[in-house]
């Protein structure tokens, strides 16, 4: 029998490719939107998919309402990818990051606990949840002990210390992808990579006049292509026993060489098109931070071997056929 799998935030960057990649395997999709009437499902309609999920309303994360849901639609599998997901906006609004990202994922765990233990569920749980981890003890294994910097980073540092809590005390079937900065067509225009790529594209292609501008070209992180990385959500929900992962490209790029490689492969001057401003700057910064994929590689039989120079490829190739689409819808 075909198996049911719930997204919660399915019209965010990640839920679509995840969408896609399920909807392969014949599951059936349902996606929820915290507001139906101003879904945003642009994501899923350039993927061609937005007429084979089932999109529902859920701004309502009482225990009440999420067991109503969970006895309604009976799905096998959640993708709890639903979050306030900007570290910079999380220090603008600590209250709503906290209260969102921690009290909704509660609420799901103590309905599964209450309505039906063999849900499978996955949290989205982050790389920023580590903070500034010392030169040492880079890259990152799994196990790492957590040292936030940010309301978002403590956000999620709580949600998967719940999400293990509940398998281990429980016995609930909960695993977590402790995902690095991962990036595609579908990423919010307000993240980095996709701000840089979008404007260089308008800059090469003389629809942009000014420079871009960007904050601290100083930190390093792990970038990797999202497409590849919900395939990794999944097989963490396939495991017999559930456990936490990884999911990491484990290159290390300072941003100023990614968009220095980005105005190279553009062939645009970054000396004319590139300004650095103070107010885009963090009131705490990761200076760096890149992860160990061995154990997600070799448990999960998850493949990831893209290079940043072949990342930034793809990223500049989808980029032009997604405004290109964009263009025309
Ligand atoms: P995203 O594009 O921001 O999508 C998340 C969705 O969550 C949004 O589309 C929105 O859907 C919903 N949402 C936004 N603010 C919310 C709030 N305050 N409360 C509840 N729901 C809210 O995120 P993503 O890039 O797909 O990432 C998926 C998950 O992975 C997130 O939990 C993120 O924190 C985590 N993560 C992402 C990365 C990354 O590099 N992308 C790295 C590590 C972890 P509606 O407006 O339709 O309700």
């Amino acid at each position: 029998m075909n198996k049911t799998a719930l997204i919660t935030g399915i019209c965010g960057q990640d839920g679509p490719y995840l969408a896609q990649f399920i909807l392969e395997k014949g599951y059936h999709v349902i996606g929820t939107t915290r507001l139906l009437s101003a879904k945003n499902d642009f994501g899923l309609k350039y993927l061609g998919i937005d007429t084979d999920v089932e999109i529902i309303e859920l701004n309502d994360f009482s225990l009440s309402n999420l067991k109503k849901i969970l006895t309604q639609h009976q799905p096998n599998e959640i993708y709890n990818l639903a979050a306030q997901s900007s570290v910079g906006e999380s220090f603008l609004k600590p209250l709503e990051t906290i209260q969102e990202n921690v009290m909704s994922l509660l609420s799901w765990l103590e309905a599964i606990k209450l309505v039906d233990q063999n849900i499978a569920f996955y949290q989205a749980s982050s790389s920023e949840m580590y903070g500034n981890v010392r030169l040492e003890n880079l890259p990152i294994q799994e196990g790492l002990i957590f040292n936030p910097a940010s309301p978002y980073g403590i956000s999620k540092a709580t949600a998967h210390w719940l999400t293990v809590n509940y398998r281990e005390a429980h016995g609930l079937k909960t695993g977590c992808g402790i995902l690095f900065n991962h990036e595609s067509a579908l990423r919010g225009s307000n993240y980095v990579i996709k701000k840089v790529i979008h404007q260089a594209i308008l800059i090469e292609q003389g629809k942009q006049k000014t420079p871009i501008r960007v904050g601290n070209l100083a930190i390093k992180r792990d970038w990797g292509y999202a497409p590849k990385y919900v395939q990794a959500m999944w097989k963490i929900l396939q495991q017999d026993k559930l456990d936490d992962y990884h999911i990491c490209s484990g290159n290390l790029t300072s941003l100023n060489e990614f968009v220095g490689q980005i105005f190279d492969q553009l062939n645009i001057d970054s000396e004319l098109y590139l300004e650095v401003d103070k107010a885009l700057y963090r009131p705490v910064d990761l200076e760096a931070i890149y992860g160990d994929n061995r154990k997600a590689k070799q448990e999960l039989d998850w493949k990831y071997n893209m290079s940043t120079t072949e990342l930034i490829e793809q990223l500049i190739k989808d980029e032009y056929q997604y405004m290109e689409w964009k263009a025309r819808n």
